[in-house]
């Protein structure tokens, strides 16, 4: 976790000073209580300091943010994709529509010789219907994002990273795909959604309610 310049300076006073009330880290930045009211506050919910009644602020270090952030590291694409919604990119636009209500998703991989080809989305689809076109005569491959331009995830790729690529792109959900040997070509082993990175934020403080 990150914090700011002032947060840094008073991790560093209390260090020094510990036991230390917020009346003294005040005159030592130069600053009012009330200024450092909100700092402090975020410091003791991350756990960096504790408030001891009548103590004052002690430094309990960054354990319980560097655990938190070592297990989030463990957690792989592996452990929270699910199953894969594919169609071959000869499928019409009108078919893989039914299939995306059928299955629930937002997103479907498209196929070519059962890799992956592309991707085809909700925008797509209501691209393709505002411009008028036959949806049952029009191919999926016709209107799909394509290959080389698909962002994927390695299922041994920690869950973290794979969030901030699904954040960087500014898309809903990536193919978890693997190499076939000896060529470049991709099979897709499953999906990773925000959904799926949702749900295992969600798991993972089940216990806050
Ligand atoms: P939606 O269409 O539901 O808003 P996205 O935001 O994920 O869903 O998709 C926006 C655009 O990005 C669409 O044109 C889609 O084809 C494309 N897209 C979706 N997923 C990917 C991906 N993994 N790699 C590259 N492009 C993608």
């Amino acid at each position: 976790m990150e914090f700011n310049e002032r947060q840094g300076h008073i991790i560093e006073i209390v260090k020094k000073y510990e036991p230390i009330t917020s009346e003294k880290i005040a005159s030592l930045l130069n600053v009012t209580r009330s200024t450092l009211r909100t700092d402090l506050s975020i410091l003791t919910k991350t756990h960096v300091l504790e408030a001891r009644p009548k103590v004052g602020y002690c430094y309990v270090g960054h354990q319980f943010s560097s655990k938190l952030l070592s297990s989030a590291k463990k957690i792989t694409v592996h452990d929270v994709m699910s199953r894969s919604v594919a169609i071959d990119e000869k499928v019409s636009i009108y078919d893989a529509i039914v299939t995306m209500f059928l299955e629930d998703v937002g997103t479907i991989f498209v196929l070519s010789d059962n890799y992956l080809a592309g991707v085809i989305s909700r925008k797509d689809f209501i691209k393709t219907a505002i411009g008028g076109a036959d949806m049952k005569s029009i191919p999926v491959g016709m209107m799909m994002t394509r290959m080389p331009n698909i962002v994927v995830a390695d299922e041994n790729e920690p869950i973290i990273l794979a969030a901030k690529k699904l954040m960087d792109h500014e898309i809903d959900c990536m193919p978890v795909v693997e190499k076939s040997e000896g060529t470049s070509n991709l099979k897709v082993l499953g999906r990773i959604s925000k959904t799926n990175v949702t749900e295992f934020f969600v798991d993972m403080f089940k216990e806050i309610k």
